[in-house]
């Protein structure tokens, strides 16, 4: 977030709020380009938003700021905002509405479609990115969440503007990181590692969930990007993504073509990555093609076949 030059007052009163959503499978580089985005003037990066219910993480795990939530300078305000909401409830709605078997249900109602579960998760979040807005003045926050059924839920927000950005990355990377790369999760707990097929298998089947709900989003508000594409022009891509969404690239977020210039991070739950800050050079280590196991490379490729060349992915890296 930088939000030194922003007018005071803004986002205007009466304007939609965007909100950058960020769809895929987690270990795809969500986190670093959330934080790119967020660098931006006017653009808050807020981390995986959907664990903000979670209350583990609202009562016992840090900021990325490195305060309790409570006394975070954002997400303090942004809960004080919020008091007229009962936590206990809106966690039982979003588990009922966000089911991943819910998914197809979520696809097919209709904004008048009495569903009061959703109805009330519904303006929960409005209200809570309304929140979020108010207050950091940003015009447009990034949530990198990835749950295809929360993103939904962000189209019947009466108060937001969501544009969907479905992150892909190459599953034999995602499928190396799952199975050797160790950290808490959103709630504070520890994320187990996935075996090369396990990992493979709930890669293809966020991928294939992420692109569905073009059917009711519309194409126009969603944007498949690869992370090696990102990762390779970094500056090129944010600007892209800034015009798309009306805005344009802040060029002091960048100090060259790929070192990012990162603020104090607010951002909740996901990859520790998101508490770095400073002068950031992007860069893909390319560990994994080093020292990926050729069994575990064969076993992601395979589980992957059938979407790899829709992605741009060849059969062998
Ligand atoms: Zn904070």
């Amino acid at each position: 977030m930088n939000t030194a030059s922003v007018p005071a007052g803004s986002p205007e009163r009466g304007s939609l709020t965007k909100v950058v959503y960020i769809l895929g499978r987690g270990r795809s580089g969500s986190t670093t380009l959330g934080q790119v985005l967020g660098a931006g003037n006017g653009f808050f990066y807020a981390g995986e938003i959907r664990y903000l219910w979670d209350p583990v993480l609202t009562h016992n795990t840090p900021c990325a700021c490195g305060e309790q939530l409570s006394e975070c300078p954002v997400w303090g305000k942004v809960l004080a905002e919020l008091t007229h909401i009962d936590l206990d409830q809106i966690v039982r709605y979003q588990r009922e509405v966000l089911r991943e078997s819910n998914l197809v249900r979520l696809m097919r109602t209709r904004p008048d479609q009495a569903w009061p579960a959703l109805a009330a998760f519904r303006d929960a979040t409005d209200d809570l990115y309304s929140a979020i807005a108010k207050v950091t003045g940003c015009r447009v926050i990034v949530d990198s969440s990835k749950r295809p059924s929360h993103a939904l839920v962000l189209r019947y927000a009466p108060s937001l503007a969501p544009y969907y950005v479905h992150l892909v990355r190459d599953p034999r990377a995602s499928a190396y990181s799952w199975r050797n790369r160790q950290y808490s999760g959103g709630a504070g707990d520890q994320i187990r590692q996935r075996s090369s097929f396990d990992a493979t298998l709930r890669w293809l089947l966020l991928n294939v969930s992420s692109e569905l709900i073009t059917y009711r989003t519309g194409r126009e508000r969603l944007r498949r990007m690869r992370y090696e594409d990102f990762i390779a022009a970094p500056r090129d891509t944010i600007a892209e993504l800034a015009d798309w969404v009306g805005e344009t690239l802040d060029e002091s977020s960048f100090a060259d073509e790929r070192t990012v210039r990162v603020p104090v991070s607010h951002a909740i739950a996901g990859n520790p990555v998101r508490s770095r800050t400073g002068e950031v050079v992007l860069r893909d280590s390319g560990e994994w093609q080093r020292s990926q196991p050729s069994r575990d490379r064969l076993i992601a490729t395979t589980v992957a076949a059938p979407v790899l060349h829709r992605y741009g992915y060849p059969f062998k890296p």
